[in-house]
């Protein structure tokens, strides 16, 4: 066998790429990382966990309001987005430590620059060039804009978690995941949001009683919603931008956010050169080992077109750190892989939506249940929770299970495990409820919707 200075070297250290370069050093192997930013990738520097700091800032607007039907008087307060982003890059900093730490106490080698893959045992890094067996590629992915006139003025959610000051008004652009988020965070903290989708409804892929739950508490809460819409055009007007829509009419707005995807980090990686299969969009084909079409070259992550979740990048890394160097071999299962939107109100999901399930099997029973929360009783709110089993009426099964409301990634994370399980509806009505709390409606739903 070729003498080689590494086991593995992995580009990119994000979540994928650092969970299997940290069990592959715990398993013996010689592993490098490759970075050419901070160590922590998008969900640690750039999405998840400052984009739920955020989420959480937003979130106390609503409290001090709620809290004054219980009593409390709350005078003078007032928000310094400042200090909310200061205090958010000092966790950031405290996570990247831990990151670096990791990947330390596991013997990686950390190799800053940006790297290029050579052939099937050679890549390049800040101009050296390492021999390894293996080559992991975890480089993840980036946002994704459309090329109209003026578009080098939007930003994208990787600068509006650094906005030095709040805008006023913002266009959010897209109906997504990271379009419904920010348009939550941009209107808690009191900016006018007004979000640009060019179907009918936000989040198309989810069940649709959820996106049509979601749109109404988002009007609720002022968040225009312009169905059917597309920009054509963006332009610079002093401090101002005006944006022009298909329509023809024109909107003046402070800060233009765009959510319309992300898409692979492969160009310049030297992937096509080295023979590794691409799809059109970029993103890298592999098999259900995470093998490209390189058989030493493997991908793990946003960058194959896959489950664009950190949770799967991670089980990723995982198992093909032990597939290499544990001997054992396994593969991650894509179904009923859960997720939460971090919307306002939150949606969390795991299994087949209404709409799915109808195409998949023959008969299907729909519970659902749609009520005021406990906590706005008194608060006065008026917002709603909104939750729905999908049952297939022959075997019991539960396909989907589907929340929009206060703490909705929280249960569902649970009933996950359940549906994971392979759980009846019969199992769920003999489950015992938690009284009083939302969650207890996922045990005591009994009555079927009427189609
Ligand atoms: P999504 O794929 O979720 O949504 C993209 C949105 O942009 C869709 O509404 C799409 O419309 C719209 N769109 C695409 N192209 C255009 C265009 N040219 N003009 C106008 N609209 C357009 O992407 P996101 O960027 O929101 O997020 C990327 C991924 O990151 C998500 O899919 C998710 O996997 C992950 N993520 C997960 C989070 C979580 O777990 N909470 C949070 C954030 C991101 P249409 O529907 O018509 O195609």
């Amino acid at each position: 066998m070729a003498d080689y200075e590494y086991d593995l070297i992995t580009l990119g250290a994000g979540s994928g790429g650092v969970r299997a370069s940290r069990l592959a050093g715990g398993y013996g192997a010689k592993v490098a990382v490759c970075e050419e930013d901070r160590v922590g990738g998008t969900c640690v520097l750039r999405g998840c966990i400052p984009k739920k700091l955020l989420i959480f800032g937003a979130h106390y607007a609503d409290h001090m309001e709620d809290a004054v039907n219980y009593g409390w008087t709350i005078g003078g307060a007032h928000h310094d987005w400042q200090t909310l982003i200061r205090n958010k890059n000092s966790e950031l900093d405290r996570l990247n430590g831990i990151y670096l730490n990791i990947l330390k106490d596991n013997n990686v080698y950390l190799k800053q620059g940006r790297a290029v893959v050579i052939d099937d045992h050679t890549v390049e890094v800040g101009g050296e060039r390492l021999t390894t067996e293996n080559i992991l590629i975890a480089v993840g992915g980036w946002p994704n804009l459309p090329s109209i006139p003026g578009i080098e003025h939007a930003i994208t959610s990787n600068e509006a978690l650094e906005l030095p000051i709040l805008p006023k008004k913002v266009v959010i652009v897209g109906g997504g995941y990271i379009a419904v988020e920010f348009a939550g965070i941009f209107s808690g903290f009191g900016s006018s949001v007004t979000e640009i989708i060019r179907g009918e409804e936000v989040l198309r892929g989810f069940d649709n009683d959820i996106r049509k739950s979601l749109s109404e508490e988002m009007r609720k809460r002022d968040i225009k919603i312009l169905a059917k819409t597309e920009v054509t055009e963006i332009k610079k007007s002093g401090q101002n931008l005006l944006v022009t829509l298909n329509s023809g009419s024109v909107m003046e707005t402070d800060c233009i956010m765009y959510a319309t995807g992300r898409a692979a980090n492969t160009k310049g990686l030297g992937l096509e050169k080295a023979g590794v299969e691409l799809k059109k969009d970029g993103s890298i084909v592999v098999d259900k080992c995470n093998r490209t079409s390189r058989s030493n070259i493997y991908a793990v992550g946003d960058v194959t077109d896959r489950i664009q979740l950190t949770p799967v990048a991670i089980q990723e890394g995982h198992a093909l750190a032990d597939m290499l160097f544990n001997k054992n071999k396994q593969f991650v299962d894509y179904s009923n892989v859960p997720s939460a939107v971090f919307s306002t109100p939150p949606i969390a999901v795991v299994g087949l939506t209404e709409e799915e399930a109808k195409e998949q099997f023959e008969y299907i029973d729909v519970y659902e249940s749609n009520f005021k929360p406990l906590v706005h009783t008194i608060s006065g709110r008026d917002e709603r929770t909104f939750m729905k089993l999908v049952v297939d009426s022959k075997t019991d099964v539960v396909l989907g299970c589907h929340m929009m409301g206060i703490d909705a990634p929280e249960i569902i994370q649970g009933i996950a495990i359940a549906i994971k399980c392979g759980a009846k509806k019969g199992q769920f009505d003999a489950t015992t409820g938690i009284h009083p709390s939302s969650a207890e409606e996922f045990v005591t739903m009994r009555s079927k919707r009427s189609n």
